[in-house]
């Protein structure tokens, strides 16, 4: 491993410990406790991880993909974003179908669904309550995703899962955000920032976002990159 590897290892963890720790909005800090305690009868045998997450993935990633926050039952069950819910099914099928990931499920943490060149990260690290986290909330979060992304020194593209990323993306390069919509490009300040609803049951489910269309990001993601 090269001394500059080591270095970013050693930063990145340095800060995924902080957030780990991290109890600075006490409605999330709460609620993400709350549901590892009372949890729903299909994961009842389960171990909830019932803290807030970092991000995980290739730190050379030119491709950060940026979500909302974890899902109660998923992220916050399984202890790595985009696991063991259908968002999780969602991304970790497209990722290994455009070469970005070692397996095209993403279960459990430990799985060795493995990131090649991506890096998956959200604009808020505890579950909120019907998956609506306040202003406050997501201005608290907001230096966690602004330390990443100057640790991942490598990134070009961002791809932004629904509005609330692609908020907080545009906070993140001191830009506008324009009107939202899917399978957008934006290019600000040398960073490519492609726009994708968010691969939620409740979007994926009622058609709002399609398998085609989901492709159809992804192909756009990889040519950019
Ligand atoms: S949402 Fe972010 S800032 Fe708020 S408690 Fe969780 S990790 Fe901390």
């Amino acid at each position: 491993m090269t001394r500059q590897k080591f270095d970013l290892l050693n930063t990145i963890s340095s800060l995924n410990k902080k957030i780990e720790n991290c109890t600075k909005c006490p409605r999330l800090s709460s609620y993400i406790r709350e549901v590892a305690k009372k949890k729903v009868r299909r994961f009842e045998n389960h171990n909830y991880y019932g803290k807030p997450l970092s991000g995980f993935g290739d730190i050379n990633a030119r491709l950060l993909i940026v979500g909302l926050a974890p899902a109660a039952h998923g992220g916050n069950r399984t202890g790595r974003m985009f696991t063991g819910d259908s968002s999780g099914d969602w991304l970790a099928k497209i990722m290994h179908k455009n070469g970005f990931s070692s397996i095209p499920t993403s279960q459990f943490s430990g799985d060795g669904f493995v990131l090649h060149n991506a890096y998956i990260t959200a604009a808020v690290r505890c579950a909120p309550p019907q998956n609506k986290p306040t202003k406050e909330e997501m201005q608290n979060c907001h230096s966690f995703l602004e330390q990443e992304f100057q640790i991942l020194s490598n990134v070009t593209t961002i791809l932004c899962l629904g509005k609330i990323a692609y908020d907080a993306t545009c906070k993140l390069l001191d830009v506008k955000p324009g009107k939202f919509g899917h399978n957008q490009v934006f290019e600000y300040d040398g960073i490519q920032v492609i726009t994708s609803y968010h691969p939620s049951k409740q979007n994926t489910q009622t058609g709002r976002l399609l398998w085609k269309d989901w492709l159809a990001v992804f192909k756009k993601a990889k040519k950019k990159l």
